[in-house]
């Protein structure tokens, strides 16, 4: 536990952005090669792989960690909080780190396992998509994994619970930006301009059909406007509003009827004002569907370790995104939660008074090397 914990606020105090991860990544292979691992860098960039092989088996698994913090400033007051002004580690994954750090460490040293461990330290989770990075650097070919796991921290979840799901656990993420090109003027003659704050805020209100007017009732989807610009002063009108929204769903059937309902909606109300609308629309990270018999065996491997009455089926997935899910579309595997719950007024995760749980640490490193003996049995 003090190894764990020291090395998690190790971490903690020097986080690094996506694909900036070089003290992190060096300071984990690092760790890994004292240990005996077969430490491969440079996957995704900041990423890499360390291999542990055990006996004549043909079986392998891998299992993931993410090592990216995220660009807040940090405010939790703690001893070993964040060193770097404006970025800190808001979303664990410093505690996802060390876990995966310390199940290294004991399957090492127990070697109670017959066939080959891989361990994926993966850069960019929050932005740039390094798990898709390292599949293009070929992560799957370089290193096979029969199956591959990862897990996420979850402060709203209570501690010491594991939540599993089977098919769809995290939904796709699009973004889109919204440019309403009006014409600017005197806030006492808008008969002379073309108001983009009016035209803005009807295509906002006109969004909110999207899903309630278009999607079949049992689908399920979200737009969100997160950002509305426009003007600076009462007496101006602007020369243009900005919006900038997110748009999750899980089915692609669905994806493809949000962006076109929101096309064609956005222009028809820009176009009724007599302004023109430009729309920035991006696919971001696919939905991540989890695997059944992978999923089973998350749960009855949690069980020995946590106790059948903390294993638990998460009721419905979540509205967030992974980029895990690229993982799983090429490999069978489970993503599944850890609940790490303090009191009833923790800030949530991507918080600046967020602050990975280290009681959790042990619970996370008997998981991962229950799951991975058990995964490949001598
Ligand atoms: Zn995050
Ligand atoms: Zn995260």
């Amino acid at each position: 536990m003090p190894e764990l914990t020291a090395i998690r606020h190790h971490l903690h105090q020097h986080p690094e952005l996506g694909l900036s991860e070089l003290k992190t990544s060096d300071f984990v292979a690092e760790k890994l090669e004292a240990m005996g691992y077969d430490v491969t860098r440079g996957l995704g960039k900041t990423g890499l792989v360390a291999t542990l092989r055990n006996g004549t088996g043909e079986r392998s698994i891998g299992i993931r960690a993410d090592m990216d913090a995220l660009p807040i400033q940090e405010e939790s007051g703690a001893a070993y909080a964040s060193q770097t002004p404006g970025l800190m580690h808001a979303c664990g994954h410093d505690g996802h780190t060390t876990m995966l750090l310390g199940a290294a460490k004991l399957l090492a040293e127990r070697r109670n396992f017959d066939g080959t461990i891989h361990l994926i330290f993966q850069p960019a989770e929050e932005n740039f998509g390094g798990a898709r990075l390292m599949i293009e650097d070929g992560l799957f070919e370089r290193f096979p994994c029969d199956a591959v796991f990862a897990l996420h921290n979850d402060p709203g979840l209570p501690f010491g619970e594991i939540y599993v799901r089977e098919g769809p656990v995290m939904a796709a993420v699009d973004e889109c930006r919204i440019t309403v090109n009006g014409r600017g003027g005197h806030g006492a003659e808008p008969q002379e301009t073309a108001d983009p704050v009016v035209a803005g805020a009807s295509i906002i209100m006109a969004l909110q059909t999207v899903v309630s007017r278009n999607l079949h009732p049992v689908d399920s989807a979200v737009v969100t406007v997160g950002a509305f610009h426009a003007g600076q002063a009462s007496n101006v009108i602007p020369e243009r509003a900005e919006m900038l929204l997110t748009i999750r769903s899980f089915d692609p059937d669905v994806r493809d009827l949000l962006e076109k309902r929101l096309r064609a909606l956005v222009e028809g109300q820009a176009a009724s004002y007599g302004m023109s609308v430009t729309i920035d629309y991006e696919r971001g990270y696919e939905p991540t569907v989890n695997h059944g018999a992978e999923t089973d065996f998350v749960r009855e491997v949690a069980a020995r370790i946590v106790g059948e009455d903390k294993v638990r089926d998460l009721p419905r997935p979540m509205m967030g995104s992974e980029d895990f899910a690229y993982m799983l579309a090429e490999r069978p595997g489970s993503y599944f939660y850890l609940g790490t719950r303090k009191s009833d007024r923790d800030p949530p995760l991507h918080h600046p008074r967020f602050d990975f749980n280290d009681d959790a640490l042990p619970i996370g490193v008997s998981l991962w090397v229950e799951l991975a003996e058990a995964w490949l049995p001598q």
